[in-house]
């Protein structure tokens, strides 16, 4: 058994290696998973670096549909990365940077422009050794003086052949950095079988088989179930998978909240196994913190609903940050919130009065193509004239100036260039260092830009501060040419860069909550410390659900 750490911690020597892999299918919540273990890690004291491995062709996942991928989740370098980033931020304070995600195809362009520059000159490249070695070298560099561990997740399923090169490139990392320092925690699936009325371990056996093939013996085997395992079960697992039977830990399904899955982990003492699998020393965990969040969670005040109309509407992937987002300020306000997705264009089917009343908040999010636009700014429309909370993301920034722009300001048939080159008021076009842009991999805006907050807004009340940064990713943004023209009208103008040139932030006075900016927010909320907008929102929208009339003014 594993003896009470004690006070104090002892940092590691060399950086020690945690892989998490998966088998058995795909969505097992590795992920959320590795996230948890990062955020168990450190709430002990240690130094955590994450990382993830895509096995997928594409450089990046910017050119992806969010309906095959989801979202895309943008770091603070400006490199557009996988949404499981999102959970690492969400739950550590590891810095991400564009090393802590790599994709096959990253990993290929690397190695056929060596082999252009002739690096290999007189070799023969191929996948063992070159390709793996590239992946060596790409896990390693995260291990340094500051970093006790390293956690990486190979994403994909075990036995796809996509994986393989990576699977590949992790089974040789023990041989250079030692055994001792590396540890495999390898997640499965437990199905139930109704019709047998018993779980079923075969699955996770044939995936460790499949593992052990590769040359990788797992350390740890987290096992999915939506029913308990039982002692024989995890010893049956243990057994033929040739794993101690305190490493084999269940991860039962969370009804209520994703953020119960630390918690869950460290009950099966996780956190316990990595240290003393690693010889390394910790103090306790502190998790008060994250206690507190699933108390407030679990017993809320107050109850709302809030309209999410986008593109892909029904596919939360597509918004998974916003989705977070939104549960963050609900938790900073005692709130629990039931988030609605609608399809833009069932807007301008049924049009937004059928659709919208009775919510007590808008978010309209980001989005590219002109599909369903019209819904959005329709949608707009109809929370600016009934004083409906309102947050614009983005395109949901750009919707809300066209709205204004035709509505308020009178200039019939405006729009933003990208969906109508021939508008008679582009008051969205496309940014300066965009024109002439060809390629479409990793060229848009993107990443921290510092903004300017205009004293006395809204954005500023929130925020409590007059100098923010934010994460970016588009092309086009508010014509300067109508800025005057729209001030004239009304609309305020609540951030822009540090050199008054770009309009990051546009505001209403005369409605109770109207906020919409072209950065995109959800991207650095966290459950512990909601992003001020959107606790905003969630706080203005309780206000309205609690009856306090809104009438505009004449
Ligand atoms: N399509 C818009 C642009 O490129 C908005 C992008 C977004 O919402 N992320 O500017």
């Amino acid at each position: 058994m594993f003896e009470a750490p004690a006070e104090g911690k002892e940092l590691a020597s060399v950086t020690k290696h945690v892989f998490v892999t998966g088998g058995v299918v795909s969505s097992l919540g590795k992920g959320l998973t590795s996230a948890s273990i990062g955020m168990l890690l450190e709430s002990r004291g240690l130094r955590v670096k994450m990382q993830k491995l895509d096995p997928y062709i594409n450089v990046d996942p910017g050119t992806m549909s969010p309906y095959q991928h989801g979202e895309v989740y943008v770091l603070d370098d400006g490199s557009e990365t996988d949404l499981d980033l999102g959970h690492y931020e969400r739950f550590t304070s590891t810095p991400l940077t564009r090393r802590s995600n790599y994709t096959t195809g990253q990993i290929y362009l690397s190695v056929i422009n060596k082999e252009r520059r002739g690096e290999f000159l007189g070799n023969t490249v191929q996948v063992i050794p070159h390709i793996t070695n590239e992946i060596k070298e790409v896990v390693k560099q995260l291990a340094d003086a500051d970093t006790d561990i390293v956690i990486t997740e190979i994403g994909g399923t075990v036995g796809d052949i996509e994986s393989l090169p990576f699977l590949e490139a992790i089974r040789q990392i023990p041989l250079e950095v030692g055994r001792e320092n590396c540890l495999f925690i390898h997640l499965t699936l437990v199905p139930y079988l109704k019709a047998a009325g018993e779980l079923k371990t075969k699955p996770t056996q044939h995936s460790v088989g499949i593992l052990r093939q590769i040359g990788i013996q797992p350390d740890v085997l987290v096992c999915r179930t939506e029913r308990g395992l039982d002692v024989s079960d995890r010893e049956k697992i243990a057994l033929f998978c040739n794993v101690p039977l305190d490493c084999v830990i269940e991860e039962r399904d969370k009804d209520f909240s994703i953020y119960e899955v630390p918690l869950s982990l460290q009950s099966n003492r996780i956190d316990e196994i990595v240290l003393r699998r690693f010889g390394l020393q910790a103090g306790a965990a502190d998790l008060e913190e994250w206690h507190e969040l699933l108390h407030r969670l679990r017993n809320p005040e107050h109850e709302i609903s809030i309209a999410l109309v986008g593109k892909y509407a029904g596919h939360r992937d597509a918004y998974k940050s916003i989705y977070e987002a939104i549960d963050h300020g609900g938790i900073a306000h005692k709130t629990q919130v039931r988030v609605q997705p609608i399809k833009s264009e069932d807007i301008e089917r049924e049009g937004a009065e059928r659709l919208l009343a009775g919510f007590d908040g808008l978010i309209v999010p980001g989005g590219f193509g002109e599909r369903g636009v019209e819904g959005k700014v329709e949608a707009i429309r109809f929370a600016r004239e009934r004083g409906l909370p309102f947050l614009g993301i983005c395109l949901g920034m750009q919707c809300a100036v066209i709205d204004f722009a035709r509505n308020v300001a009178g200039l019939a048939d405006a729009h933003s260039t990208e969906f109508n080159r021939d508008t008679p008021h582009p008051v969205i076009c496309l940014m300066e260092e965009q024109q002439g842009v060809i390629h479409k991999g990793g060229t848009m805006r993107l990443g921290a830009q510092p903004c300017g907050l205009t004293g006395g807004s809204r954005s500023a009340a929130a925020y409590g501060t007059a100098a923010i940064s934010e994460r970016h990713r588009h092309r086009y943004e508010f014509n300067p040419r109508y800025r005057e023209r729209l001030e004239e009208a009304g609309l305020v103008i609540a951030g822009t860069s540090p050199d008054g040139t770009l309009v990051e932030i546009v505001e209403l006075v005369d409605h109770p909550w109207f906020v919409a900016v072209q950065f995109h927010p959800e991207f650095k909320s966290k459950p512990t410390a909601a992003h001020p907008l959107f606790a905003g929102l969630v706080a203005a929208a309780v206000e309205r659900h609690a009856g306090s009339a809104w009438v505009a003014e004449a």
